[in-house]
């Protein structure tokens, strides 16, 4: 049974030039890159806990896909290869191809072929690794924010959380929840900050718990200013309270949008490139030297934010 569901896995897969060895021997054999840093990166989506169990397969598949992509994407690297380990608590044949139109449709997407996994019998889990290419020593690091520069963000925030919240109604409410069942890793524009951004890490925890992260490995303080989050057109028209709207968009995870730091001389560049890809990008503050993070209204006033983010073991925080 294992065996007829690894076949069918294998006959859908994307094929690769530096993929020497796929799926079907003990392990795979890739061809590494000249002058290239291997970018890797494992995450594990659980029922119940990242996925509800009757959640449509197709988007189960594209949203583990879509999460380890977000990570190589704040690395800047260019996806290559993943490996799926499945643990099934039946072999459920309509709701494996379902799994993998989301995840083999985004991975080919991405040019990311499938060369190995794993395959159990267990209660639903997916852990996904995923590995791309960087150029030697051009990694979008999370240390690299320097004091001075600019914080910016990707498309817009809170629609995730909105999404979970069943904020809204009709195709506001829609495009929420399609914004946290199939996110959009920003592949493109992870690629195209190197030599522009100094740090960078991908929204998944709510831009308050990830800009900690930034903060925390850069030695350096923020400023926030709350009043230019980028707010999408169905959250505002699905959350009208505003301090809900600041608490999804503060603290909401799930959004996989790019949080990065870059020089003021580089915004002119930052600008024409979200114009190029369509996508965009948005100054919400500025690095410090005074540790911590400051959140301010438009008048420069600092506001209280409580809830901070989500930490698996302790919830939102
Ligand atoms: P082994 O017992 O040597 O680990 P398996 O029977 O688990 O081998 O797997 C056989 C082949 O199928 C291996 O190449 C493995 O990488 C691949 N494989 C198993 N499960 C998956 C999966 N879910 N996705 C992709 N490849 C898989
Ligand atoms: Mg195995």
């Amino acid at each position: 049974m294992e065996f007829s569901l690894i076949d069918r896995i294998a006959a859908r897969v994307t094929a690769r030039a530096d993929v020497l060895l796929g799926i079907g021997d003990d392990a795979a054999l890739l061809q590494p890159r000249a002058g290239m840093q291997l970018a890797a990166s494992c995450d594990v989506l659980n029922v119940g806990v990242h996925f509800a169990a009757d959640d449509p397969p197709s988007a189960i598949g594209h949203k583990a896909a879509a999460v380890n992509l977000s990570d190589l994407a704040a690395m800047g690297a260019e996806p290559a290869w993943c490996l799926l380990g499945l643990s099934l608590p039946e072999a459920d044949i309509d709701w494996l191809d379902g799994f993998l139109e989301g995840f083999l449709g985004l991975a080919a997407q991405h040019g990311m072929a499938l060369v190995g996994g794993d395959t159990t019998c267990g209660p639903c889990s997916i852990a996904v690794t995923v590995q791309g290419w960087v150029p030697a020593g051009r990694a979008l690091r999370r240390d690299g924010a320097r004091v001075g520069d600019e914080l910016w963000v990707s498309g817009t925030l809170g629609d995730a959380a909105a999404g979970l919240a069943r904020a809204g109604a009709g195709g506001a409410a829609a495009f929420l929840r399609a914004r946290l069942q199939r996110p959009t890793p920003r592949i493109a524009l992870g690629q195209r900050l190197h030599g522009l951004a100094h740090a960078a890490i991908d929204v998944s925890d709510g831009l308050l718990a990830d800009l900690g992260h930034v903060l925390a490995r850069s030695g350096v303080g923020a400023t926030i200013e709350l009043d230019v989050l980028p707010a999408s057109e169905a959250l505002r028209e699905s959350v009208r309270d505003p301090a809900q709207r600041r608490i999804f968009q503060c603290s909401g995870g799930d959004d996989y949008e790019l949080l990065f730091s870059a020089s003021p001389e580089r915004s002119p560049a930052l600008n024409a490139l979200a114009d190029e890809l369509g996508l965009p990008l948005t100054r919400i503050g500025r690095i410090e030297s005074v540790p911590g993070c400051r959140i301010v209204d438009a008048a420069g006033q600092p506001v209280q934010m409580l809830q901070r983010g989500w930490q698996h073991f302790a919830g939102a925080v």
